[in-house]
């Protein structure tokens, strides 16, 4: 595998960065999970938009043009023969001193690593999640903003220990208020009748692009999308629930804190807006 640092081609055994790097140091910096399927990236525009969103949230100057960042994501996937797999892209701030300051960084880094991913196994997919809440709570946006996709993954990491601990691959994380905010690596939704629900963005989760194509895909099989508030109350009482993530696409959830959703099995409008979700994806994109 060859990995893209700061313009250049490097073997993965050589692909390093320095331990004074703050993105090491300090978690400073931010990323991009992206997929590639049958030849193309997947939404790259609203990725490389994204990271922009979060390094101007973080006042980081990623040295290269949005431009710049499409053509280094398309060669760094030519470069490895990449036709489907995951891609990450990351701009750290760079190689600084012992010390928070991130004026004292020299330049930010920027790395993109494309490869596979396996995040959960098929089973589930076919059988379903049984997922947990956890005692973490979502960052406040007034601390740490869910919205920024930084390399301070903490947060979510607490959740995903609290999880593994009861045996579940995913945790759901409450907001300060008790509201339903996402889970550790992926955007929630349920269906009840032909609604299709997911908390709002106040709630404290990630501007998803799963979720932004998902509710399109759901308005345009004529299901009524909304964004209110949700409670766990009403995950238990849904009738069909799922996760949704670059990684993850889309995946069923069947039971919740011991609560069994809907009759128990992925639901049948899930399975259509997965359907959905990979014909769409196998059909547009950045093309390599
Ligand atoms: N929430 C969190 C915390 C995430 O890290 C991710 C990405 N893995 C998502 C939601 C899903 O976002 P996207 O659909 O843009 O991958």
């Amino acid at each position: 595998m060859k990995v893209f640092i700061d313009g250049r081609f490097y073997d993965e055994k050589n692909a390093k960065i320095s331990v004074f790097d703050h993105g090491l140091l300090y978690g400073d910096g931010i990323f991009e999970g992206i997929r590639a399927y049958n030849g193309r990236v997947f939404r790259l525009k609203e990725h490389i938009d994204r990271l922009f969103f979060s390094a101007k949230a973080i006042l980081l100057q990623i040295p290269l043009t949005h431009a710049e960042l499409t053509r280094a994501v398309v060669a760094t996937c030519n470069k490895n023969k990449l036709r489907e797999g995951y891609i990450r892209l990351v701009v750290t701030r760079g190689v600084g001193t012992l010390g928070l300051n991130p004026n004292r960084c020299e330049k930010p880094s920027v790395i993109i690593i494309a490869g596979k991913i396996k995040l959960y196994p098929p089973e589930m997919y076919t059988n379903g999640m049984d997922i947990v809440t956890v005692a973490t709570t979502r960052n406040l946006h007034s601390a740490v903003n869910p919205a920024i996709k930084s390399l301070n993954y903490l947060n979510n990491i607490l959740a995903k220990i609290e999880a593994n601990l009861a045996g579940c691959e995913e945790a759901i994380m409450l907001n300060s208020q008790g509201f339903v905010s996402e889970c550790t690596g992926d955007n929630i939704f349920i269906i009840r009748g032909r609604q299709l629900l997911t908390p709002p963005l106040s709630a404290g989760s990630l501007y998803g692009i799963t979720r932004a194509t998902v509710m399109d895909l759901a308005r345009q099989s004529g299901l009524e999308v909304s964004e209110p508030d949700l409670t766990r109350y009403d995950l238990f009482n849904a009738d069909e629930c799922f996760l949704t993530g670059t990684a993850a696409e889309v995946i069923p959830v069947v039971k919740i804190d011991g609560r069994v959703i809907g009759s128990g099995k992925p639901g049948p409008l899930t399975r259509q807006l997965l359907e959905r979700y990979h014909e769409l994806a196998n059909r547009s994109g950045e093309p390599l």
